[in-house]
């Protein structure tokens, strides 16, 4: 299975697809991808602001592979 990345975060622009055998491997590999490419929208973030929109993005992202 795989995800976008402007699926997950639509305004971003970024092409990348992450790609898995299942929703957990996917998961990982998007988180993976964010933390690399996109720590700049983590810039100027509390640690708990950071930790609670990373576990926003958890759901967000098991959500969206969910769907199928
Ligand atoms: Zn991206």
């Amino acid at each position: 299975m795989q995800l976008q990345c402007s699926d997950v975060v639509p305004g971003l622009g970024c092409d990348y697809v992450a790609h898995g055998d299942d929703a957990a491997e996917v998961h990982a590999v998007m988180m993976a991808h964010g933390a690399e490419v996109h720590s700049a929208l983590m810039e100027g973030k509390t640690s708990e602001e950071m930790s609670r929109a990373k576990d926003e993005m958890d759901d967000h992202i098991l959500g969206l592979l969910s769907q199928d």
